[in-house]
């Protein structure tokens, strides 16, 4: 059975100040609250897994009020390099150190607005699977692809572009992919269940054509664009959707709360 994720992407939003409440308003919600506590129970059996990615400033803040180890933190970007001449970048030891378990890559922002090619992302993956941060890989097509019937041929070429030279092992133990329809990130406009399930498993079948069956099985696949409580209970009911990335309901610890109850 593959452990549900649910993961907050809180971008450039929450000083230290504002991530130490959350947390802690979180933690307190998993040891007081009814509905916290099944959910901690859940997480406990390592049923579900509740990641924050926090802008990198605030991932000590983040580190320091987790209690309960069931939060884990998760690094909004990577550079592929350990270190060096790479100013304003943030290496892989840099986040493990820091305590990050996982690492974003290629989010739409990163693709759209930050223009990373196909080619830097599949340096970031890679990287990250030498390290001891495991990735959550962004895949996604904007809405003119998806008008033109290109949507599966974008999905197609983001992972091949990046897992060509990965093994059957790495993609079922240690990778996440994220599927992010572009059109469907802070517009309100969610993917349909039907859609949102067909694009992942098209994804799982990707893998199971070049990675065979046991890991195109184990392979995690989050659905993310514009999740809400009163969406997510449906979308984590699909049955290649093994979770959830969440970006504006991911802010508000009470949306987050809801949004995690639906997956225990
Ligand atoms: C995201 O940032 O990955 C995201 C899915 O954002 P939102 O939930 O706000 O659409």
């Amino acid at each position: 059975m593959r452990r549900k994720m649910i993961a907050g992407n809180w971008k450039m939003n929450n000083n230290q100040a504002a991530s130490r409440d959350f947390v802690e308003k979180l933690e307190s919600w998993f040891a007081n609250e009814p509905t916290g506590t099944k959910a901690a129970s859940v997480a406990a059996s390592g049923k579900i897994e509740v990641v924050i990615a926090p802008p990198f400033t605030s991932i000590e803040a983040v580190r320091a009020a987790k209690k309960s180890g069931i939060i884990q933190i998760a690094a909004q970007n990577v550079h592929h390099e350990s270190k060096g001449a790479f100013t304003g970048e943030v290496s892989l030891p840099m986040l493990e150190e820091a305590g990050c378990k996982y690492a974003i890559i290629g989010h739409s922002e990163r693709r759209h607005v930050f223009h990373e090619p196909d080619e830097a992302l599949e340096k970031k993956l890679i990287a990250t699977l030498e390290s001891n941060v495991l990735p959550i890989f962004c895949v996604g097509e904007l809405l003119e692809e998806r008008t033109a019937g290109n949507a599966e041929k974008v999905l197609a070429r983001q992972l091949e572009s990046a897992w060509t030279s990965l093994t059957s092992d790495i993609v079922g133990e240690m990778l996440v992919v994220a599927y992010e329809p572009v059109w469907a990130i802070g517009t309100g406009q969610t993917a349909s269940n039907g859609d949102a399930e067909r694009a992942c498993d098209f994804i799982r079948t990707l893998a199971y054509e070049k990675f065979g069956i046991a890991a195109s099985e184990s392979l995690r696949i989050l659905y993310g664009g514009s999740v809400k409580p009163d969406n997510s209970a449906s979308l984590l009911s699909q049955s290649d959707i093994d979770g959830l990335l969440i970006g504006g309901a991911s802010l508000e610890v009470e949306s987050f709360e809801k949004i995690i109850e639906t997956s225990v």
